[in-house]
């Protein structure tokens, strides 16, 4: 990594990286609502004018909702070819297949439009990008390598399985309010009777590329069309907490002593990392991107060191910033006071 670029997107991420050998990886397309997402990503890809790789932390709105309006405004940018897409692998737990039923179904009920099948819906929206040309597309787990010509990131979360009970306390949870939305609502109701009557999930698994899903339903394939409506009280409770069972599965990373990514991830997960990078004595870094846009904080952090500490926030998050972490960085930037953050190339500030 040797530039990075973190637009300013209010309560969202829409980063990229800069790696040594002169590529560009994308790491997310979201922001506070698709039109502040999809400026933030053609502003970075006028700073860099490439985008090979693009890496997916999560499958919450905050981190995607501009891909899909990338798509629609392609006609502003000139073509694109991304050669690579990364995104967290789902791990094992017991309850998994449930989980992910009600995940896509929350997904059909909050974006109405898709196939409510994350990675396939990811897939779908980069080829169509890509003028139909289909990205490689590999999952990550812990230990994992993402290898973008040369520059080696290491996957430091999410695990293969889950077997922690804090984690499993979150998914049982959200199980239990999905059930209650599922009881309550007619319309969450309708829509995951089609998920499960489609049986589109259990393809999921059956080729992880997802190329059966394509055949089967074709490049228009959408079902369960509903307008976007205010989601009832109950609907809303579920979606938050599937939303918090899924921060437990997004994406972390690292590259040597340059930069850790810490995604979404809650402070549970962050002692697991931080106690893992300080195995592989890994305890400083030239840039960290804070954990949940600035607002999660675990004190496993005190033992870690920073040049720049990058928070991605607008007006709802910033409120909730953690001030912890000027303490662990040199310097503290955030989005929300100072717009559309640029750190160059490493060696100028040496
Ligand atoms: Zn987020």
């Amino acid at each position: 990594m040797r530039g990075i670029y973190v637009a300013d997107v209010g309560d969202g991420l829409c980063m990229a990286i800069h790696t040594i050998s002169g590529r560009t990886a994308q790491i997310d397309c979201g922001g506070q609502d698709e039109k502040a997402a999809f400026s933030g990503f053609e502003r970075i890809l006028n700073y860099f004018h490439s985008l090979d790789t693009f890496i997916l932390s999560h499958y919450h709105g905050d981190h995607y909702n501009g891909l899909l309006y990338a798509y629609v405004n392609r006609y502003r940018y000139p073509p694109l070819r991304i050669r690579e897409v990364y995104h967290p692998r789902i791990p094992e737990f017991r309850e998994k297949m449930k989980l992910l039923l009600y995940l896509f179904t929350m997904n059909l009920v909050v974006f109405g439009s898709e196939t409510g099948v994350m990675a396939y819906d990811l897939l779908q929206t980069i080829t169509r990008i890509n003028n139909g040309v289909r990205p490689k597309h590999t999952p990550c787990s812990k230990g994992e390598l993402i290898k973008i010509s040369g520059s080696v990131f290491e996957v430091l979360w999410p695990p293969a399985t889950i077997s922690d009970d804090k984690t499993l306390h979150d998914i049982t949870q959200a199980l239990k309010d999905f059930e209650k939305a599922l009881e309550e609502d007619e319309e969450t109701r309708r829509l995951y009777d089609h998920v499960k009557e489609e049986g589109i999930f259990e393809d999921y698994f059956s080729e992880e590329d997802g190329r059966n899903e394509r055949e089967r339903y074709g490049e228009n394939y959408a079902y369960g069309k509903c307008e976007r409506r205010k989601l009832p009280e109950v609907v809303e409770k579920a979606n938050k907490s599937l939303r918090k069972a899924a921060n437990h599965l997004g994406l972390a990373f690292f590259e040597d002593n340059r930069i850790l990514f810490l995604g979404d991830t809650e402070g549970f997960e962050i002692k697991q990392i931080i106690d893992e990078l300080r195995t592989k004595g890994r305890e400083n870094f030239y840039i960290l991107v804070a954990p949940h846009h600035g607002t999660h904080w675990h004190k496993s952090l005190e033992q870690i060191g920073c040049i720049y500490s990058l928070s991605s926030s607008g007006r709802k998050l910033c409120s909730k910033f953690k001030p912890q972490l000027k303490e662990i960085s040199q310097r503290s930037l955030a989005t929300f006071v100072n717009g559309d953050i640029l750190i160059p190339e490493w060696w100028r500030f040496s």
